[in-house]
C-alpha cells in the first residue's frame, strides 16, 4: 500500500473560491487545471507541460488547500501523502511505496499526485552517514524514477510542498521533474481580510467585529493561524450560549491560540 489518501472522492469540491489572495500563484496554476480538463488539447500543438510543480512557502500559506484546488477545478482525483510517509526504518519500503502511489495515479490519470514535506525524502543526498545508500537515498532514487518514467502527456501531474527549498536535492528540480516553483507567500493585510471572510462565512458576526481590523492587527499571520482564530472565537460564543461571535470572542481567541505572543519569536521573511 502506498498510504496516499485519496481525497473525499464525492465530497465537496475545494476550488479555487475557497482560496483567498494568492492572485498569482491561482494564475501560474490555472494552466495545470486547464490540462488536467483537456491534456489531448496540449499533447495535440506539442506543448510540454510541466510534470512537477513545487509549492514553496511557510507552514500554513495554503500550499496543500491550493493543490487541492487545483484538483477541484479540474475535477480530476487528488491523491495525498506526506514525505515523511516515505521516511522508513526498513530499507526498500519507501521505494515501495512511491511505486504503488505512481501505480495508483497512473490508473486514475488524469489526477494530482500532491507530496507534502517534500523535503523529508529529497533532502540533498550523500549528505548522511548511511554512506550515501541509505534508504531515503533508495526513496528518493525511485521517485526521480518515477518522474522520469511516466510520459508528459500522461495526464499526471505532481505537485509537491516545502518551505525547505534550500535543503533539496538539485536533481529533483531538473528539467522534466519538479522543474516549475511556485513560491506561496504570506498574506498582506488584503490576503488576511480575504482570508477571514472566508472563515467566517459560516459564522454570524457581531456588529463590533471588524474583519479589517483584525486584518491589520495579525500581522505575520497566516492563513492557517486566521482560520484558527475564528475558529476559537467561534468556540467562545458557543461556551456563553450566543449565536454570534462578538469582539470579546476574538480577543480571547487571541490569547487562547496564544498565536500574538508566539508570532513576536517568529521571523517574518
Ligand atoms: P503546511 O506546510 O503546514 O502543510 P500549508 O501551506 O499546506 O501548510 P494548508 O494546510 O493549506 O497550509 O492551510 C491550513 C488551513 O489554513 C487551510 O485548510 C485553510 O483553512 C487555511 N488557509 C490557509 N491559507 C488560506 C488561504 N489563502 N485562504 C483560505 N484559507 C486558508
Amino acid at each position: 500500500k502506498s498510504r496516499a489518501k485519496m481525497a473525499n472522492p464525492d465530497g465537496p469540491k475545494v476550488t479555487f473560491d475557497d482560496v483567498a489572495g494568492l492572485t498569482e500563484e491561482k494564475e501560474e496554476l490555472e494552466e495545470v487545471v486547464d490540462f488536467l480538463k483537456d491534456p489531448k488539447k496540449f499533447i495535440g500543438i506539442g506543448a510540454r507541460i510541466p510534470k512537477g510543480v513545487l509549492l514553496v512557502g511557510p507552514p500554513g500559506t495554503g500550499k496543500t488547500l491550493i493543490a487541492k484546488a487545483v484538483a477541484g477545478e479540474a475535477n480530476v482525483p487528488f491523491f495525498s501523502i506526506s514525505g515523511s510517509d516515505f521516511v522508513e526504518m526498513f530499507v526498500g519500503v519507501g521505494a515501495a511505496r512511491v511505486r504503488d502511489l505512481f501505480g495508483e495515479a497512473k490508473k486514475n490519470a488524469p489526477c494530482i499526485i500532491f507530496i507534502d514535506e517534500i523535503d523529508a525524502v529529497a533532502r540533498r543526498r550523500g549528505s548522511g552517514l548511511g554512506g550515501g545508500h541509505d534508504e531515503r537515498e533508495q526513496t528518493l532514487n525511485q521517485m526521480l524514477v518515477e518522474m522520469d518514467g511516466f510520459g508528459v502527456n500522461e495526464g499526471i501531474i505532481v505537485i509537491a510542498a516545502t518551505n525547505r527549498v534550500d535543503i533539496l536535492d538539485p536533481a529533483i528540480l531538473r528539467p522534466g521533474r519538479f522543474d516549475r516553483k511556485v513560491g506561496v507567500g504570506r498574506p498582506d493585510v488584503k490576503g488576511r481580510e480575504d482570508i477571514l471572510k472566508i472563515h467566517a462565512k459560516k459564522k454570524p458576526l457581531g456588529d463590533d467585529v471588524d474583519l479589517h481590523e483584525i486584518a491589520r492587527t495579525t500581522a505575520g499571520f497566516v492563513g492557517a493561524d486566521l482560520e484558527n482564530l475564528m475558529n476559537e472565537a467561534a468556540i467562545q460564543a458557543a461556551k456563553n450560549n450566543r449565536g454570534y461571535i462578538v469582539k470579546e470572542d476574538i480577543d480571547k481567541s487571541f490569547i487562547k491560540v496564544g498565536i500574538g505572543t508566539e508570532k513576536k519569536s517568529r521571523v517574518v521573511p
